[in-house]
This record gives C-alpha cells, sequence and structure tokens, in this order.
C-alpha cells in the first residue's frame, strides 16, 4: 500500500510510515470484531429456541436487524429452519390423518 501523506510505497502491515513517519491505520477485514461477537452471540441454546419456536426467531431477526445482522440473520436462518421442519411435520401428520379418515370410511361406512 502507500502512504496517505507522502505517497511511498510501505509495508501492508506498517503502522507508520517509514518514509515520513504519518500514522498509518492498519486495514481490517470489515467489521472483523462485530463478526466474531456475533457468531458468539448466537449461543445454541438460542439457536434451538429459535427452531423450535419460529416466531422468536422472527422477533429476535428485527431486534437485532439494526445492530447486529450477522446475529439477525443467524436467528432468521434457524427460525426458518423451524418453520420448514414443522410444515413438514404438519404435512405428514396430515397425510396419515386423511389415510386414516379414507380407512376409516371404507371399513365403517356410514
Ligand atoms: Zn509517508
Amino acid at each position: 500500500m502507500y502512504c496517505f501523506n507522502c505517497g511511498k510505497k510501505i509495508s501492508k502491515r506498517a503502522i507508520v510510515c517509514t518514509n515520513c513517519g504519518a500514522k498509518v491505520s492498519p486495514i481490517l477485514p470489515p467489521r472483523k470484531q462485530d463478526i466474531l461477537r456475533d457468531q458468539r452471540a448466537l449461543n445454541p441454546i438460542l439457536s434451538l429456541a429459535c427452531f423450535l419456536q419460529p416466531a422468536l426467531g422472527m422477533i429476535l431477526y428485527f431486534i437485532w436487524k439494526k445492530d447486529s445482522n450477522l446475529r439477525a440473520k443467524a436467528a432468521m436462518k434457524w427460525s426458518v429452519a423451524g418453520v420448514g421442519i414443522q410444515i413438514t411435520v404438519i404435512a405428514i401428520v396430515m397425510v396419515y390423518v386423511i389415510s386414516f379418515m379414507s380407512v376409516f370410511n371404507i371399513t365403517y361406512p356410514l
């Protein structure tokens, strides 16, 4: 990279310019600290809570969306997964109930 002050080429890891001594702020990946915090923030218990109770995950998503986007997305991801599983379970139960009702009607017609 180049010094913003004197324009001389300097080391990527330089803290101060070796030519003019101007402070060079190290370039970190965007919001790396925030990302790490977000990953820790949504602990497994909370993930499970969102999974089992998707409404909670949706609420948390809107609460966290403003200041912690990744944590909000994690909550939403678990909620969507939870909704998916619940719809699947309901669909399977309904298929069984309908099958049972069909059998019931054939065996014992009113
Ligand atoms: Zn410089």
